[in-house]
């Protein structure tokens, strides 16, 4: 069977077509920058690359263009749409209803529409995509992989916010956690390198990308991670603050902020660009550090720092940890990144294998010493093929990775 996997976004939707269940891909692509003057079309096909300024308004017209592009005559890999056995698509927020990945129906279209309240940037654009092959491919199934899903199992005591309780109550202000397909593809892979079942492990995983979060995974399930509400909270990230004393944006506000300009200050101009004045994207910040830039190389001790203390936490809320995962941009290439992190949390039991470290850049690899008491893993991430599997599975109505039941309030105290 083939599955379309779509991640749509406000500026880009990205696409993958595989053959199922060989998880074999037969055409990849994307659409970037809709909306703009200058939108592309990528889109591969029989081991070549196609590239192509076109003009997109909105990610209705970007997911059509895919569409038109799959079955086209001269680029095409699919001979009619109606090949296309069921597509999967990731959504952001699934709120407190979604524990896993579910078929698409207007109840849940219903639902993302709702959540579109605590993920405002992302719901709507995955929305309009699932609109949008709706309209299309009317008859095709379709599934929502929620990136919140794998996080259901953290219990309340981690999940709440000390505000008054009615909060939590009236406007679900809670954490919910993100990168949640992510964290769990990962947390999967490790087990099996490790040779495990995937509910015999304990890790931590490090998303670490222009937006990264880490996961205390126990048991194979999420007990803890680090964005919250809104995947502000954390560590800090190629443009966004992670944790700040709330208190910082009451002090602006008298200073003559006002909400738009503290949202966009604390998304859009913080982290790693704000701390270095250089760049969001780590590559030039390693650069820049390395030719003596001061500030550059602040960007990076404070992102290792801050890393360090939830390792250092999250170690204590597991007990016991098997392996720590590097994923993302960051954490599947940066070498240095790598070392400067597991130097500095040595005392959980992990010793890095130096020599294994340089050479794991973008692919999986295991880069701790022999004695070492936690495996250190680097896994690419592949959140499409997870997308892939699940959506698959619920197609077929095959077990699927979801959370049990039982394990729903397995770690409540
Ligand atoms: P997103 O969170 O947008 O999905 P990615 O996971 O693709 O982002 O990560 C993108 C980031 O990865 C870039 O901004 C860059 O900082 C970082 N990155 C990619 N390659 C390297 C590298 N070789 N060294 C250091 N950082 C890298």
């Amino acid at each position: 069977m083939k599955v379309l996997v779509i991640n749509a976004g406000s500026s880009s939707v990205k696409y993958r077509l595989y053959q199922m269940p060989q998880e074999k891909v037969i055409s990849m692509g994307f659409v970037e920058r809709i909306g703009e003057r200058d939108s592309e079309l990528s889109h591969s096909y029989q081991n070549r690359i196609h590239t192509e300024p076109v003009k997109v308004a909105n990610v209705g017209e970007a997911m059509e263009l895919v569409l038109r592009t799959l079955v086209s005559e001269d680029r095409g890999v699919l001979g009619q749409l109606s090949e296309i056995g069921a597509v999967g698509h990731r959504v952001v927020h699934g709120g407190e209803e979604f524990t896993g990945s579910v078929i698409i129906d207007e109840k849940v279209i219903a639902s993302i529409e709702k959540f579109s309240d605590l993920a405002p940037l992302h719901n709507p654009p995955n929305l309009d995509g699932i609109l949008a092959v709706k309209r299309h491919l009317p008859d095709t199934k379709q599934v929502a992989c929620f990136d919140t899903a794998f996080h259901a199992t953290i219990p309340k005591v981690a999940y709440m916010y000390a505000l008054p309780y009615e909060l939590y109550e009236k406007y679900g202000i809670r954490r919910y956690g993100f990168h949640g397909i992510s964290h769990r593809y990962v947390a999967r892979r490790a087990a099996q390198l490790m040779g495990r079942g995937k509910y015999d492990i304990n890790a931590i995983t490090c998303h670490l990308g222009n937006g990264s979060s880490l996961t205390a995974v126990k048991n194979g399930h999420s007990i803890d991670t680090s964005m919250g509400l809104t995947p502000l909270e954390g560590v800090p990230m190629g443009t966004r603050s992670g944790d700040l004393d709330p208190a910082i944006l009451f002090f602006l506000e008298k200073k003559g902020y006002d909400v738009q300009a503290l949202n966009d200050l604390c998304n859009k101009e913080s982290g790693m660009l704000g701390l270095s004045g250089i760049s969001n994207d780590m590559r030039n910040i390693e650069g820049a550090a390395g030719k003596g830039d001061e500030r550059a190389k602040l960007a990076i001790d404070v992102f290792c720092y801050r890393i360090k203390k939830y390792m250092g936490a999250y170690s204590a809320v597991l007990d016991t940890v098997d392996a720590v995962v590097f994923t993302g941009g960051i954490g599947e290439n940066s070498v240095l990144m790598r070392e400067k992190i597991c130097d500095a949390v040595s005392q959980i039991g992990l010793k890095l294998d130096r020599q294994a470290n340089k050479n794991a850049i973008g692919k999986e690899a295991e880069i701790n010493t022999q004695d070492s008491d936690v495996k250190v893993f680097v896994i690419p991430t592949n959140e499409q093929v997870a997308i892939a599997n699940d959506t698959y599975g619920l197609t077929k109505e095959q077990a699927t990775d979801r959370i049990q039941p039982e394990h729903l309030k397995e770690y409540q105290v």
